[in-house]
């Protein structure tokens, strides 16, 4: 077993004991479930807004390279550049040209999954670089030194009380300070930041492919003041992000909200089109759009996975998730937690590193009931599976019990041959291990099922 497996298992298994994590997260995921119950009201027929999202990304994800192509020309015209990373060390190349150029000493930066994925801050921080993080979760979690722990709230695992001891011991605050105090007190360290910062740094839910812009959906303004007071913005965006036209706006903005926060409409949605322009008084002198595949196009080539990449990133699989509410977002030890990071991380980083996130499920699939782009998240997790033995990833005993297995159980007369007693210690040597402590393998009958069957019938 690598050791990728190791702490996935050891840190779950704690994280499933810890009750004072599970009662933070049973609280946030129940606010969440109720504002959601509302926001999905808004939709007089949520699932053929949901049918139409599949269709688009499909349509769009089937032509990425048209679409991106399309968008690299429109957003080019308007004195944008476009750079191409084919994998982090590329972007992470890029950017620092970038600052270079500009004698760049501090960034400020929106939430972006695509930053964490490149670990942008660390590297900066390498290159003597200061890199603030605007979003007030992303900013708990910097000060903590620690990862997000979900995708749109990245401190769902703190407490209040948490936040109000942190900001008290970092910069004085009451410790029983209020969330509204606390926020106020953000907001003052931050302000100065981004009238100071050389470069903003974003990422970006949507790539319109018409329009040749980048829409970024917030709650906080954090990600226009990021994008448009520095004089140089560089939005970091994944390929898959792609949306043929800014009409597609209206269906994919009110899915992402209602499943995302629960709200109709989220209360900052932002579209950027390249850097200010000659009759225009604010926005930054250079804007850069770096499209990352960093593995994307792997999964691309997947034919039966290939759908993971319709996710826009809402969050909703993570709230929904039996596993992720037990063992908690930092268990994954990946950029993408929760469901959707058990079916995409394989494909990015590794399967064979990886391919235990795809068992890391009760299949039991909510995750695909939820997912306002439908994505069958659950039947993608067995496809996982499927290719990890394919690609021959799996242990030598596991393989060897299954193909016994299998021989026994498509003959009926290999079947009764093996008595109850041999069946028993076939599964306790050989399934033991994946079956887990904590549950009992299920006990074979002495005699077989042939001879159950006649002295029933017998009777
Ligand atoms: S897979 Fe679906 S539910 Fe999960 S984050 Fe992506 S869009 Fe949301």
């Amino acid at each position: 077993m690598s050791s990728t497996v190791n702490t996935f298992l050891k840190v779950s298994e704690q994280k499933a004991f810890d009750v004072e994590h599970r009662r933070k997260i049973n609280f946030n995921i129940s606010k969440y479930d109720h504002s959601v119950e509302k926001g999905l009201l808004q939709f007089d027929n949520l699932e053929l807004a949901r049918k139409r999202a599949h269709a688009t990304k499909w349509k769009v994800i089937e032509n990425l390279d048209r679409y991106l192509l399309e968008f690299e020309s429109n957003f080019m015209r308007k004195g944008g550049k476009v750079i191409w990373a084919n994998n982090a060390t590329e972007a992470r190349k890029e950017i620092l040209a970038i600052m270079k150029k500009a004698n760049a000493k501090m960034v400020v930066k929106s939430k972006s999954m695509a930053c964490e994925e490149i670990e942008l801050n660390e590297f900066l921080e390498k290159n003597k670089i200061e890199s603030i993080e605007t979003d007030l979760g992303e900013y708990i979690v910097q000060l903590l030194g620690q990862k997000p722990y979900h995708i749109v709230t990245p401190a769902m695992h703190l407490s209040k009380e948490d936040i109000a001891k942190l900001f008290h011991e970092k910069f004085g605050t009451p410790i029983d300070a209020t969330p509204t105090e606390l926020t106020l007190k953000a907001r003052e360290l931050l302000r100065e930041k981004y009238t100071s910062a050389d470069v903003g740094i974003s990422g970006g839910n949507f790539l319109i492919a018409d329009s040749g812009s980048i829409a970024i959906t917030e709650n906080e303004g954090n990600a226009r003041l990021t994008t448009t007071f520095p004089k140089i913005h560089i939005a970091i965006v994944g390929i898959e992000k792609i949306i043929p036209s800014i009409k597609d706006l209206e269906m994919f903005w009110p899915l992402l909200s209602a499943r995302g926060t629960g709200q109709n409409v989220t209360v900052y949605n932002t579209i950027l089109s390249g850097p200010k322009q000659s009759n225009e008084s604010d926005g930054p002198e250079e804007m850069y759009v770096i499209l990352l595949d960093n593995g994307r196009t792997n999964l691309l080539a997947q034919k039966d996975q290939r759908q993971a990449l319709y996710c826009i990133r809402c969050g909703a699989c993570l709230n929904a998730c039996p596993v992720y509410k037990n063992i908690g977002g930092h268990t994954y030890d990946t950029t993408y937690s929760g469901p959707i990071g058990s079916i995409i991380t394989p494909h990015l980083k590794g399967m064979e590193e990886f391919k235990h996130l795809s068992y890391a499920s009760s299949l039991c699939g909510n995750c695909s009931e939820v997912c306002p782009v439908k994505i069958d998240i659950h039947k993608i997790l067995l496809y996982n599976r499927r290719d990890a033995v394919d690609q021959n990833l799996n242990s030598k005993a596991e393989s060897f019990g299954w193909m016994m297995w299998k021989k026994t159980m498509l003959s009926r007369k290999r079947t009764d041959m093996v008595s109850g007693k041999w069946k028993n210690y076939f599964m306790n040597t050989f399934f033991k291990g994946s079956w887990g402590k904590r549950r009992e393998l299920p006990e074979f009958k002495i005699d077989s099922f042939s001879k159950l069957w006649k002295s029933k019938n017998a009777k």
